[in-house]
């Protein structure tokens, strides 16, 4: 047998963004289910035809589909549906679900992942149906989010939902054997939490045994079908894991290896690891689980190879997959550099037991380069996205089955970009790399203590306690996004746009004040995206048209390229906000995102230490903060969302990462009076445990995402913070309005663990997804219980 091509996913949106248009679609009542299931039908058709016909991959996945999130599916999939959305939709209290979902199928699970609230047709407040959503979490240290599953103690499994089988058989009915993707027994209980009210002492990992017979099925079915081998990804393996954890692969792997053998035509178990090295847990999978096929990362951590290949090598049939292009960047590959990674492999294994991959699923990277018409020629021909990344690896494979020679025109041409990339002067400039060397740690502190800026601050700004603020982002309407549309495409002029912009600023502004919003934002109208928007106003960053990465749901991103040296030629937001504080007397709060989130949101270059682009970044935003306050904006708030996503898998490496980022934000944010009141934001992670990084970063306010994860960063044991916090108050992604008594019942929770003249009250995050009646209402809620608090405390 020759060397295999193989994808481990590919992403879901399709060329143009289909699903999220339909899915929405969907949502809005505008389409009905069978014509979203249809959409969704075509679109994995395409990706298939595309994959195997088109490109010519050997294995190509299926089930890597979803409406939402594959972790949500998954949860779906083994019937862990919490009780409050079963009750509602599948009229059941039963542990025990029928097998598969009929009818209200797409309800339960869209609820699941986005919260459900029916009113009652009196126009009354009081909710007949108010579900919440589930907890989402960012994928390991991605910018993609999953729905997190939720387990309790005498939580049952049981087959709920045939996707697995009916994906596979779609594409078997179109001629293309595909290898199902599901995710590993042992990662789906450590990516879960626990439901409220579970012991202390229960931790999901302890359902292994209850949930492994529903993992038993899914490989009996699947066998049934024609499967010849089934993907399973176990991520948390390059993690450190606890000892029960680490146990845990061997009780799962004997059962699923010994359900795979059983079959009348037994069927292969593929284990894929991905984002880091397995070497710490290698003698968890090598040489003794019993699995057929290891997929390992080479791109993260390319340092596992030799150990693995030779422990790979003891063993007589394992098929090592090899992920030597990245899943997680848009570079083209060094294919001559892979090729001797390739070579290495297939000498000490044979040809018979390699297979080449990318790194991790394609899901990071967006569809395809073809859009791209108007990019930069020079820089387009040094990235590569999905379409191009498999051609990569359908090229790497015929290298090492037919030999070098029969790539050679490719080979030359990828040589040549590589080489170019690597010395252009498009990467390199020297003003920015002077400015780096003249960095020094008093550029990195306020000039007093927070408790001296508290006084003064004080003085100026003069907020009433419990002081309400949001965290940027209003509405981001049809319109917005049209009239962007139409001043990119040159069909309305600059002045033109302005005056829109400006309207929606009003708009905003009005909205706040009405509400009694105490510290005002202009509403990041201009902004298609907080990383975007920035990157489009710095050097060293490019844009694609199209390269959309999925984040949540139907919601994508479209990351910037950094592929040089970064700087900022000339002020970016200070308009704005000048023209939003002319229009209050109130404090209005500048907004920028920080090098943190800039640098974890974009596509980074791959050339140079994180650091010093992070570096380069913290100093154009430092410009930034200086002239937004010479302008007269004494409220700066820094985002900084994504600083936690950036932590490395491993603890062993969290001190290096925070010290150097928390440092850049000291950077970005240090340069203003005491008399500047700097905020920051973050969101959707866990926060306890970075606490002193977090405190290190000084901003004067932290505003942090806190209702959909259930106040959870309160419940670290020894949570102190000495600056003023918000924590959100009411989850921001759901339509469903805030009620007062849920906001608060949060509020009087933080009561009992911050100090009272020290709480700011906010929405979890920036509201660009919400509509303006939906901001109206659930702004007049918060204010509301902020006055109530203020009475009363
Ligand atoms: N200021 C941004 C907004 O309001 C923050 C977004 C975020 O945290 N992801 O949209
Ligand atoms: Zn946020």
């Amino acid at each position: 047998m020759p060397v295999l091509s193989a994808n481990l996913g590919f992403p879901r949106m399709g060329a143009n963004r289909e699903l999220k248009r339909q899915v929405e679609a969907y949502w809005s009542g505008k389409i009905d289910a069978s014509a979203l299931l249809k959409v969704a039908h075509d679109l994995r058709k395409n990706h298939w035809e595309l994959q195997k016909n088109v490109l010519g991959l050997d294995v190509v996945p299926s089930n890597d589909f979803s409406f939402y999130d594959h972790v949500l599916d998954h949860a779906f999939t083994v019937g862990a549906i919490p009780m409050r959305y079963r009750e509602v939709f599948i009229k059941t209290n039963d542990d025990l679900l029928p097998c598969a979902l009929e009818g209200d199928f797409l309800s339960t699970y869209f609820a699941m992942a986005r919260g459900f609230q029916q009113l009652p047709s009196d126009g009354s407040e009081c909710p007949i149906v108010d579900l919440e959503a589930m907890e989402m979490k960012k994928w390991f240290d991605t910018n993609y989010h999953y729905i997190v599953p939720e387990f309790h103690p005498n939580q049952q499994f049981k087959l709920t939902s045939n996707k697995f089988l009916e994906e596979y058989k779609q594409a078997k009915s179109l001629g293309i054997e595909t290898r199902p993707v599901l995710i590993g027994p042992v990662s789906f209980l450590l990516l879960g939490k626990t439901s409220p009210n579970s012991p202390a002492d229960f931790e999901p990992i302890q359902l292994l045994e209850g949930l492994l017979p529903v993992y038993e099925e899914i490989i009996k079915h699947l066998a049934e079908a024609g499967a010849c081998s089934i993907q399973i990804d176990e991520p948390c393996l390059v993690q450190d894991l606890s000892p029960k954890a680490a146990q845990s692969y061997h009780v799962a792997y004997s059962c699923l290896s010994a359900a795979a053998k059983k079959c009348a035509k037994p069927i292969k178990i593929h284990l894929t690891t991905y984002f880091g090295d397995i070497i710490p847990n290698l003698s968890l999978v090598l040489p003794n689980l019993p699995i057929d096929g290891l997929h390992i990362d080479l791109i993260r951590a390319p340092q596992q190879f030799e150990t693995i290949l030779n422990a790979a090598a003891k063993h007589p049939t394992l098929q090592l997959s090899i992920g030597v292009i990245n899943g997680r960047n848009i570079w083209k590959a060094d294919l001559s550099a892979a090729f001797e990674t390739v070579k290495k492999a297939v000498a000490v294994l044979g040809a018979d037991r390699v297979i080449i991959a990318p790194s991790c699923s394609l899901l990071h990277t967006p569809h395809s380069l073809d859009a791209e018409a108007g990019l930069n020629p020079e820089v387009k021909d040094w990235l590569a996205f999905s379409v191009e990344k498999i051609k990569e690896i359908v090229l790497l494979t015929k290298a090492a089955n037919n030999g070098i020679d029969c790539i050679k025109d490719e080979l030359e041409a990828n040589q040549r970009s590589i080489q170019i990339r690597r010395t252009s002067p498009k990467t390199h400039n020297p003003t920015v790399q002077e400015r780096l060397k003249c960095i020094t740690r008093d550029m990195m502190h306020r000039r007093s203590t927070f408790d001296k800026r508290w006084v003064k601050q004080q003085e100026i700004f003069n907020l009433p306690r419990f002081p309400t603020t949001t965290i940027g982002s209003f509405p981001q309407t049809a319109e917005v996004r049209k009239a962007r549309a139409s001043f990119k495409r040159g069909e309305i002029s600059q002045e033109k746009y302005n005056e829109f912009i400006n309207d929606e600023i009003k708009k905003c502004i009005q909205l706040q004040e009405k509400n009694d919003i105490d510290v005002l934002v202009h509403g990041e109208f201009e902004r298609t995206d907080m990383v975007e928007f920035f990157g489009e106003h710095l050097e060293g960053y490019i844009f694609t048209k199209n390269g959309w990465v999925q984040s949540y749901g139907s919601r994508c991103v479209k990351p910037p390229i950094i592929y040089g040296d970064v700087y900022r030629p000339k002020p970016m937001t200070v308009e704005v906000a000048k023209y939003a504080k002319s229009l209050t007397k109130k404090p209005l709060k500048g907004m920028l995102t920080g090098p943190v989130t800039m640098l974890q949101w974009s596509f980074v270059r791959d050339d140079q230490h994180h650091k010093l682009t992070t570096q380069q970044l913290a100093l154009a935003i430092r410009d930034e903060v200086s002239d937004l306050e010479t302008a007269g904006i004494n409220v700066i708030q820094i985002d900084e969302p994504a600083l936690r996503e950036g932590l490395p898998l491993r603890h062993s490496e969290w001190k290096e990462y925070l010290n150097w980022s928390v440092d850049c934000f000291l950077l970005a944010s240090c340069s203003v009076a005491d008399t500047t009141q700097i905020h920051t934001h973050m969101c959707y992670s866990d926060f306890y445990d970075i606490i002193d990084a977090i405190t290190r970063m000084d901003a004067d306010v932290i505003t942090i995402e806190n209702s959909r994860s259930n106040l959870k960063f309160l419940r670290g044991e020894s949570f102190t913070y000495p600056n003023e916090i918000g924590p959100g108050i009411y989850d921001i992604h759901s339509p469903r309005i805030p009620l007062h008594e849920e906001m608060e019942h949060r509020l009087e929770e933080m009561l009992k663990r911050l100090k009272r003249n020290s709480i700011w009250v906010n929405p979890d995050c920036g509201l660009k997804t919400r509509k303006w009646n939906e901001v109206d209402l659930a702004l007049k809620n918060m204010t509301d219980v902020a006055k109530k608090f203020r009475s009363k405390n």
